[in-house]
């Protein structure tokens, strides 16, 4: 690892006033990767992070004895954070309010960081417009031993079938095995009517393709297939964010590409938090696209 690389990595972390508590504690055992060195990845990539996670409630996992110890979902405030990680009390479906947590800063990011967390996990809406999501994903989850050229087959063909009915949508690389292809959405419709579009979106696919895509959870209905996960598009379910490392060997991340970028990518996990200045020159280049409202 080039020192340059870790210098700035250093230097963002530090401007943020954020303290490390144990940063020699080692976080990934397979790379000898610390906490320090996650603290500084997420210093280098939290305002890139932020520009689709700020005002999302988000779920952490959180692994305080580093990855392949106990790891738990975080969703709701336990009164342990600092104020940079905010809170707001949300509804649930039985009517009790919850704090959750939200981010609008890489002090809170990285505050995150030092309690432990590893993966950042994001809702389709943001707290200022809560019932209206801003964003479609289809979550492809291959069945074991289907390769990657079958995940960005079956991304392609979202792709195609979202842009027909006049949708822009970008893939992910979750870090994982997998790809999320994402929608930018006009908030406009609910969660009750994007959920029911997501759903018979995913189920027309699977009906039409029965032999590469299932459209249902279950494992042995996914028998050499894709489960296209339509779930993420409920009120309170999350999707991986943009630069979240993930709790996995290999300290794999998400990562937003362009179609031309996945055409060119061979596996869900090839870039790592091992390799901060890699993952920060995709976040520069990165494109987007268009919000669309969502289609009747
Ligand atoms: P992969 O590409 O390997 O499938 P993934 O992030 O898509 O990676 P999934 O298991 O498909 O992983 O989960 C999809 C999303 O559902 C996750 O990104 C996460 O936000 C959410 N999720 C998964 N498991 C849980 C859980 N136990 N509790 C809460 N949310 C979860
Ligand atoms: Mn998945
Ligand atoms: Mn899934």
């Amino acid at each position: 690892k080039p020192a340059g690389k870790a210098v700035s990595g250093a230097s963002a972390l530090a401007t943020l006033g954020v303290t490390i508590s144990s940063p020699d504690r080692i976080v990934f055992p397979d790379l000898g990767l610390s906490k320090q060195a996650l603290a500084e990845y997420y210093a280098l990539l939290g305002d890139a992070m932020l520009t689709d996670m700020a005002g999302r409630p988000i779920s952490l996992v959180r692994c305080p004895q580093g990855r392949g110890k106990a790891c738990f979902f975080q969703k709701h405030d336990s009164g342990m954070f600092p104020d940079s990680v905010r809170h707001v009390p949300i509804a649930e479906t039985d009517g009790k309010q919850e704090d959750y947590l939200y981010l609008e800063d890489t002090a809170g990011v990285v505050a995150c960081v030092q309690m432990g967390t590893i993966e950042f996990h994001g809702w389709g809406s943001r707290v200022a417009d809560l019932e209206r999501p801003d964003r479609l994903v289809f979550d492809l989850d291959p069945d074991e031993g289907l390769g990657f050229d079958a995940v960005k087959a079956a991304a392609l063909l979202v792709r195609d079938r979202l842009k027909a009915v006049g949708l822009a949508s970008l893939p992910m690389v979750t870090g994982g095995k997998g790809v999320h292809v994402v929608a930018p959405l006009v908030p406009d419709a609910d969660w009750p009517v994007v959920k029911a579009w997501a759903r018979s979106f995913a189920e027309a696919l699977a009906t039409e393709r029965p032999a590469d895509f299932t459209a249902t959870m279950s494992k042995a209905k996914r028998k050499g297939r894709i489960f296209i996960d339509w779930l993420r598009n409920q009120r309170g379910a999350t999707a991986v964010m943009p630069f979240s490392v993930r709790a996995r060997d290999g300290a794999g991340v998400a990562v937003p590409l362009t179609w031309a970028e996945l055409a060119e990518a061979t596996s869900g996990n090839g870039f790592t938090a091992a390799d901060p200045a890699a993952v920060l020159a995709m976040a520069k280049r990165r494109k987007t696209v268009r919000a669309s409202k969502l289609p009747k």
